[in-house]
């Protein structure tokens, strides 16, 4: 079997096979595991449960995260929802901040111990093709034809692998984000002292209104002694709206809400990296002849405006991958008909069903009234709520709402039809 790419995905899928004792290559074209891959920042470890025994103990965890904020925003106010759960740093544990370098690498090892061998520095240019199933790869390796009854694909968003296959109807460039980052280093003291936790304690803070009134959102993760300060922006509205991403963190970084949290830090790096948004109606086919797609390769982050989990899908899609394949060995039956186990096995998973079940999500989540309208209005609401004007006597909510709604331009029965789409989309 051969893997094509060392991400979550991949290592999962060879990490199932070789365990399983078939004879499998995992190519990645980075130096190691790892290198060429960027993210938000927090890893949903429970997916290892099965895979990988105690994985709490040996994961290269930053911070456990006990403190997850969604904060709404407009130009220079801000709400905060902010949920703490201490026992979230503790055993079965849920959220972990870490470095994807430190991950990815980790991950592709339990893949080696398992007998999976990884071959670094190597780009699959191609499939091979015979009477239209597919049968290999051909590698950018002088010597780089490899050959096997199955090849998983794992290479990533904008696969170009699934693509030659022709398992993409369609690639409309409204279907994914750009996510960009800025990894700042703080002491530890101090961001202990400015985020409010402790020990590996971590924060996550998701936000809606980040991004200039641009599809997308931004987000804040604690390391141990780095902060992350990103946006995640449609490619469509960016290229129209002429801005650089560094430009919207340059913003993001200046707001009353996140600048005190940064003050001092240092630029360490920045990253970006396109993010497949559009969700399950944008999903490749997950199978061909010869060939199977998992993770972001088959679109499988899951944006849906309060969540952005992808790592979690990856695995779990790329070790039912491995499964398939090994079963299909068994059988000796490498048609399409024989892997299309897999998609079926997904749709039973938690894979497909929640992407199945927030398909309208992000259509919902990147419109311009939630984005824009209702960030400003909650915030006129919340600022008049609290600012006390006596002798004024106090607004009733019901007012309040009225010329909020009035003043951001959001006509009363959107409003409803949203909080109604809202209800189906996430009730
Ligand atoms: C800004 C941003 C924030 C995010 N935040 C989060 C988050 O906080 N939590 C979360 O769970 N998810 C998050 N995600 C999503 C997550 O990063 C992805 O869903 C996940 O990395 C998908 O894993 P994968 O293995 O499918 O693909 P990838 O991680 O992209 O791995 C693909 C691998 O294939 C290799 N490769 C590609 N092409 C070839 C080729 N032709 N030959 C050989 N090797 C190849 C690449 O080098 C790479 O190592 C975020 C993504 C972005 C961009």
């Amino acid at each position: 079997m051969i893997v094509v790419g060392a991400g979550p995905a991949g290592s999962a899928s060879a990490m199932v096979a070789a365990r399983a004792g078939l004879s499998v290559v995992l190519l990645e074209r980075g130096p190691f595991p790892g290198s060429k891959n960027m993210y938000g920042g927090v890893v949903y470890g429970r997916i290892l449960d099965d895979l990988v025994p105690r994985w709490y103990d040996e994961m290269p965890v930053q911070r456990w995260v006990t403190r997850r904020s969604t904060m709404v925003m407009d130009q220079d106010r801000a709400l905060t929802v902010d949920f703490r759960a201490p026992a979230w740093g503790r055993q079965p544990y849920n959220g972990a901040t870490i470095y994807r370098p430190d991950f990815d690498a980790w991950l592709a090892d339990k893949a080696v111990a398992a007998g999976a061998r990884l071959v670094t520095s190597t780009t699959a240019r191609e499939l091979l093709m015979e009477r239209g199933s597919v049968v290999g790869v051909a590698t950018d390796r002088p010597d780089g034809l490899l050959r096997a009854p199955v090849v998983i694909a794992c290479d990533g968003v904008n696969s170009f692998l699934a693509k030659q296959a022709g398992l993409y109807p369609h690639t409309e460039s409204s279907h994914f984000t750009l996510g960009a980052k800025e990894t700042l280093a703080l002491p530890k003291e101090l961001i202990d002292q400015r985020f409010g936790v402790r020990g590996r304690e971590g924060v996550d803070i998701e936000i809606i209104g980040a991004t200039q009134g641009l599809a997308g959102g931004g987000f804040v993760y604690t390391n141990l002694d780095s902060v992350a300060v990103g946006v995640v922006v449609g490619v469509d509205e960016l290229s129209k709206a002429g801005l650089r991403p560094e430009e919207l963190i340059a913003r993001l970084k200046l707001h009353s809400a996140i600048a005190p949290l940064i003050e001092g830090a240092e630029l360490k790096e920045y990253s970006a990296h396109l993010i497949p948004e559009g969700g399950y109606k944008t999903m490749p086919e997950l199978c061909t002849d010869g060939m199977l797609v998992a993770g972001d390769a088959a679109c499988m982050t899951l944006a849906a405006g309060i969540w952005l989990e992808g790592v979690n899908f990856a695995i779990g899609s790329g070790a039912v991958a491995g499964e398939v394949a090994v079963a299909a060995h068994a059988r000796k039956d490498f048609t399409a008909a024989s892997l299309g186990r897999y998609p079926k096995l997904l749709e039973q998973s938690f894979v497909l069903a929640d992407h199945r079940r927030f398909q309208d999500a992000p259509e919902l989540v990147l419109s311009e009234r939630v984005q824009t309208a209702y960030p400003a209005m909650v915030c006129d609401i919340v600022e008049r709520l609290f600012t006390v004007t006596n002798p004024t006597p106090k607004p009733g909510l019901r007012r309040l709402l009225r010329t909020a709604a009035k003043n951001n331009g959001v006509k009363l029965r959107d409003l409803a039809r949203d909080g109604l789409r809202g209800l189906r989309t996430f009730g």
